[in-house]
């Protein structure tokens, strides 16, 4: 999986590549990344990569050139594009999107500035636009970022323990059950006594219901399945 970050500031994007989990999956080859920044592609000079809304309005917006002309240069050199905006104004990002978007071969984040992008760029590149919260950022990298981990842990290879995958919050739409690591009790507070005494089949029992009293505690609008409600 290759990552293409269209930014004007790839230095707000590049250290989380540089530490942990992700640069051990970089220097594998299970992931990659690259930058592209529209002012590159300008055509004046001045390198100006926004300007004024058209119609009026407060602040200013990239404008089409320079982001059609990097995106048209990005599609030319990799056929397998996917190109996504992160948008306040857009559907939720969620975790069936990253398990989705881990198939792909290549994903292009567009990541706007200012008051946002021309819509025009939009109309005209987007596979795919993404929020990720009801707030405004004040640009798209960071959104860019979160979703470009979310996606990468689900690419093969990059959790050393594929499993961790599968119990994790938001599968089968139920957030995950409590844990607990060593030391049994710490400041008196003790982990749940039953997760303590080698009996799987009861151990799982009382994950999956501590899950779903946990799921309806926390985001009830989850809970579809008709048995747990
Ligand atoms: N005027 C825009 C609006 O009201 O929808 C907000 C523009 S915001 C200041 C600048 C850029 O940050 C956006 O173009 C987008 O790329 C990014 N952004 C801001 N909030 C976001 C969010 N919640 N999710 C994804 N991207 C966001």
């Amino acid at each position: 999986m290759k990552f293409t970050f269209v930014t004007l500031f790839p230095n707000l994007i590049e250290p989380y590549f540089q530490d942990s989990i992700l640069k051990r999956a970089v220097e594998s080859n299970f992931i990659s990344y690259e930058f592209y920044n529209p002012r590159d592609f300008t055509t004046n000079k001045h390198k100006k990569v926004d300007d004024q809304m058209v119609g009026g309005g407060a602040g200013m917006l990239l404008f089409c050139q320079p982001l059609f002309d990097c995106l048209d240069e990005i599609k030319k050199k990799n056929e397998d594009a996917y190109i996504i905006f992160p948008l306040a104004a857009a559907k939720p990002f969620r975790q069936n999107d990253a398990k989705r978007l881990a198939k792909k071969k290549n994903i292009v984040f567009v990541s706007g500035r200012y008051e946002g992008i021309d819509e025009r760029v939009i109309e005209k590149y987007a596979n795919e636009v993404f929020s990720i919260g009801e707030y405004i950022l004040t640009g798209g990298e960071l959104a860019s970022t979160v979703m470009a981990d979310a996606i990468s842990r689900n690419v093969d290879n990059v959790l050393g323990n594929a499993d961790s995958l599968e119990v994790e919050s938001y599968e089968n739409n139920m957030l995950e059950a409590p844990s607990f690591t060593k030391p049994e009790i710490f400041q008196n507070l003790s982990v749940v006594k039953e997760f303590l005494k080698g009996n799987h089949s009861k151990i799982a029992d009382l994950k999956t219901n501590l899950a779903i009293c946990k799921t309806k505690y926390f985001r009830p609008g989850l809970v579809t399945n008709k048995k747990f409600k």
